[in-house]
């Protein structure tokens, strides 16, 4: 299936002339560079980044499976959640649709752009209500995120669901897996092919435990990503994060031991959080956090923040009351948080 997102990008994007940097200009190697205004003398930084990530990529295509024409690489995920609205929102005039309890970076991003969010609440069992989008989907909505698993409950939205909405809706569907290495599901990039107007995001944060390098991956048609790579800041991911990346990707096994170990964790966790009384209830999760709910949940977190454990207070009323999220530490982290649990009151 074939998508013109000539329709979809804003005009001024459309016609816009990507800016052309010096490193993106020139390609190979053992020349002598006078081109980028760059200091001669080596330090092992004085040379700009490799503004398209290529070997970078070339491995996380290989992980991914997916062709390198495409991804586009951002400074975190969150870079590409305000690209994507950049490219396609237009300040003033379109909208986007997210779904609340969810994450809230999709809300900010929108807002800074001027781009009106509608809102939709999620239902009991924090599954969107897949009949009430479409009314609130009019010309001008131009993405709908969807976040799975979900954060900040840890549940995961079918992907026929998201193929039917996709099917459905000219604009862009944009699912964020930042969590899908803790989940036994298939990524949305699956879709592709079938969907064009999927967009996948993932990113080395959480699973691979780089987020302090800031590497967040999309994974889009190669119509929309040469877009994206127009709007996107020509160095935005610097040279050192680059070749950080790349080492840390190489080690697999040691990705996969740690990702079953905080899986394992998760399950252990959550039999000792649901034999709490302190809580009314322990969300199943496929993240690597867990959701537990209790109306006094102010005097746990307090407690726990008074024995050096921080959690995060995650009361977004009307569907989620009381809610702290618990991330999935090491097992001696773990073993402290559950045995100072067992003594509140
Ligand atoms: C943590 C998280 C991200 C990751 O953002 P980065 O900018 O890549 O660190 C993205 N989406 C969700 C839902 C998250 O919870």
């Amino acid at each position: 299936m074939e998508m013109e997102f000539e329709n979809l990008v804003r005009e001024n994007i459309r016609e816009l002339e990507a800016y052309s940097c010096a490193r993106g200009e020139f390609e190979g190697a053992g020349a002598v560079l006078l081109d980028a205004n760059e200091n001669p003398f080596a330090s092992g930084y004085n040379r700009y980044p490799d503004p398209y990530q290529r070997e970078l990529k070339q491995q996380v295509a290989r992980l991914k499976e997916v062709d390198v024409s495409r991804l586009v690489l951002g400074n975190g995920s969150d870079e590409l959640i305000d690209m994507l609205i950049r490219t396609v929102c237009v300040p003033g005039r379109d909208n986007i649709i997210v779904f609340s309890p969810g994450y809230s970076m999709y809300e900010v991003s929108a807002r800074v752009n001027g781009t009106e969010v509608r809102n939709l609440v999620l239902d009991d069992d924090f599954m969107p209500e897949w009949e009430g989008i479409f009314e609130r989907v009019d010309e001008r909505t131009r993405i709908i995120f969807f976040c799975t698993p979900n954060n900040p409950v840890g549940n995961v939205i079918p992907l026929d669901e998201i193929r039917r909405v996709a099917s459905r809706f000219d604009g862009l569907v944009v699912v964020d897996e930042a969590y899908i290495d803790f989940a036994d599901v298939p990524s949305a990039t699956s879709l592709r092919g079938e969907c064009p107007n999927v967009v996948v995001l993932q990113t080395l944060s959480k699973a691979w435990g780089l987020a302090g390098l800031r590497v967040g991956i999309c994974m889009a048609e190669p119509g929309l990503v040469k877009y994206l790579n127009k709007v996107k800041p020509p160095y935005n991911i610097g040279s050192v994060t680059q070749r950080m990346a790349l080492e840390a990707l190489k080690n697999v096994d040691l990705f996969r031991e740690r990702v079953e170990e905080i899986k394992q964790e998760r399950e252990r966790v959550l039999v000792a959080l649901r034999g709490m009384a302190c809580f009314e209830r322990v969300y199943d999760s496929e993240a690597n956090f867990l959701l537990a709910c209790t109306p006094c949940y102010r005097e746990v977190y307090d407690y726990l923040l008074a024995h050096g454990l921080v959690v995060r207070v995650r009361h977004i009323p009307p569907r989620l009351e009381g809610g702290l999220r618990i991330t999935i530490g090491t097992r001696e982290e773990n073993d402290l948080l559950i045995r100072v649990l067992k003594d509140f009151r």
